[in-house]
């Protein structure tokens, strides 16, 4: 795959010394900026200092955990996040897509396949953003404004914070109100990475969308898919 990334700024959370080197060496040779992070504060702290374009987290972390850490800066800015989890630890990866991970990737991992995740997050937030600034509008739903030029999104009129994720998930209802779309059909339009996905992922975004703007707002057509309720 050809990655010509512009020079954006990462930042690797890892306390496994080997892990942590050897990821960031191989992100620097792919042109990114790096910074590392050891443990939880350590991370929270670098990443308000730097605000980095996207993070790469490990979950078992000294301090708090990577799940913490994610909670956290998600409340200052949605951004995008890697999570790297115990190999088969399903529990991990979906407390992870609670807290508002983007995408996770089991230990061992391969670092080809690392950067091609990190180029598919980054890409579809860039791209998301870039239509949003070529044609901004606002959808409505019901009580739900949705923003896609400053993705800010408001459920009657009180402002809800949403991950980059939760906001493609609700714009791609969203443009077509009432509507069912199939989680196969969100997959393919939401991520990048649609076959190491899977559409469990789906699901997870969706519960944790719903806790934000309110359970009854998305529609559940078992077997099929998702709409987002007009009224
Ligand atoms: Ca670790």
């Amino acid at each position: 795959m050809p990655i010509d990334p512009p020079r954006r700024h990462l930042l690797v959370v890892e306390d496994e010394p080997a892990i942590n080197d050897s990821v960031t060496r191989r992100l620097e040779a792919e042109g990114y900026a790096v910074t590392q992070a050891w443990d939880g504060p350590g991370a929270v702290a670098a990443a308000a200092e730097e605000t980095p374009d996207l993070v790469v987290l490990d979950v078992m972390l000294p301090g708090y955990d990577g799940l913490e850490v994610c909670r956290r800066l998600q409340q200052h800015r949605p951004i995008p996040v890697l999570m790297l989890t115990a190999r088969d630890d399903e529990a991990d990866i979906l407390a992870g897509l609670a807290v508002g991970a983007d995408d996770y990737l089991t230990k061992p991992f391969g670092l080809r396949e690392l950067v091609a995740r990190v180029a598919a997050l980054l890409r579809r937030v860039e791209r998301a953003t870039e239509l949003a600034g070529r044609s901004a509008r606002v959808l409505q739903a019901g009580t739900v404004t949705i923003d896609t030029g400053t993705r800010r999104v408001t459920v009657e009129d009180q402002q809800v914070h949403l991950t980059p994720t939760e906001f493609d998930l609700l714009a791609c209802l969203a443009a077509a109100p009432g509507q069912v779309l199939a989680r196969d059909r969100l997959l393919a339009e939401v991520w990048d990475w649609p076959d190491a996905t899977g559409t469990r992922t789906v699901d997870s975004h969706i519960k944790a969308l719903r806790a934000k703007i309110g359970a009854d707002r998305v529609r559940t057509v078992h077997g099929v898919g998702y709409a987002l309720e007009v009224r």
